[in-house]
């Protein structure tokens, strides 16, 4: 744990192991022990865990990070407990708007998607944008169009709503407050293949009572997500207008490819400034020789981490 400034940062990094590695998370923010009753405890430490195998059982078969990213991230998606796809928060409107983006560090190829309402995966959305089409990033109902053209399940929105989620914006609604220091339950995963190959992907529904379309840091390549085999990948969560003004993901591969900066220093210092520009959330990285971990600036963040050599570990808040 390193004190800086006014703000904790919280930080783990392994050295790289051999073979293949993967890291999630589920969301940083007010995640504190005392707060979390037993059932969610234990639904996330589960969910997290599945997550994990998912991935992790497709990169010991030597497939690709890609490949390995998507799989994780779309049980998220389908994990009410997380804030993507279903469970995703609430627009003022009272509806769910989703966010999501995927890149391939071997390539730097990247798929966006942002105020999609209709695709059920978002994250595959995402690899089909980066794969199949034209462009980098859609938004809105061309994306989902461009989703059903390409033969990827379309639900009814109501698909994504859950009660507590609903429960929650009538709170926030009610108070007049809005969401940037609650629990953020962005989910998203990194990892490396024995390739050597890096990939990062992000899905998230952003924050409860957004207006205007708002779009936060999770599909802006280069804020919430970015790969680059040649520096690092990164899955970001948090207060994303900070994200997107600290260009966190790509500003924490830049630092790694340019000036050689260890990735968990590099990270550690981009959270640091996330932190003084007054932004809250968290990061998981890695970098090209497979060494990652994660940094955040909150009580406590969902994450988890797997390796090939059988390390598979899931935490929830800041003294784990
Ligand atoms: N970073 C996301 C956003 O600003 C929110 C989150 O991490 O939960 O949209």
């Amino acid at each position: 744990m390193t004190a800086k400034r006014d703000h904790i940062i919280i930080s783990h990094w392994i050295s790289a192991p051999d073979g293949w590695t993967l890291l999630i998370h589920g969301g940083a923010g007010q995640i504190r022990r005392e707060a979390t009753d037993a059932a969610t405890d234990a639904g996330v430490r589960d969910a997290l865990r599945l997550a994990l195998e998912a991935g992790s059982a497709l990169l010991a078969e030597g497939k690709s990070a890609l490949d390995a990213v998507e799989a994780a991230v779309r049980l998220l998606e389908d994990d009410p407990y997380f804030n993507a796809g279903r469970g995703a928060v609430f627009t003022a409107d009272g509806v769910n708007e989703l966010d999501a983006a995927m890149m391939d560090g071997a390539t730097r190829s990247a798929g966006a998607v942002s105020a999609i309402t209709r695709t059920r995966n978002p994250v595959s959305l995402a690899r089909a944008v980066m794969a199949k089409g034209p462009h980098v990033m859609l938004s809105g109902a061309g994306a989902d169009r461009f989703a059903a053209e390409q033969g990827l399940e379309q639900v009814d929105p109501s698909w994504f709503r859950v009660e507590e989620r609903w429960r929650q914006f009538e709170e926030m609604r009610d108070s007049g407050t809005f969401d940037v220091d609650l629990k953020y339950g962005t989910v998203g995963a990194v990892a490396r293949d024995v390739q050597g190959h890096l990939a990062a992907a992000t899905s998230t529904g952003g924050l409860t009572g957004k207006r205007w379309n708002r779009i936060g840091d999770s599909p802006v390549i280069g804020a919430g997500t970015w790969a680059d085999d040649r520096g690092a990948a990164t899955s970001c969560t948090g207060s994303g207008e900070h994200f997107i003004r600290a260009g966190a993901a790509h500003e924490i591969s830049s630092r790694v490819r340019l000036a050689d900066e260890p990735l968990g220093l590099a990270a550690d210092a981009v959270m640091d400034d996330i932190g003084s520009l007054g932004g809250t959330g968290g990061v998981i990285s890695i970098d090209g020789s497979g060494a990652g971990g994660w940094c955040f600036n909150t009580p406590g963040m969902y994450r988890g981490l797997a390796t090939a050599s059988g390390v598979l570990c899931v935490a929830l808040y800041g003294d784990e």
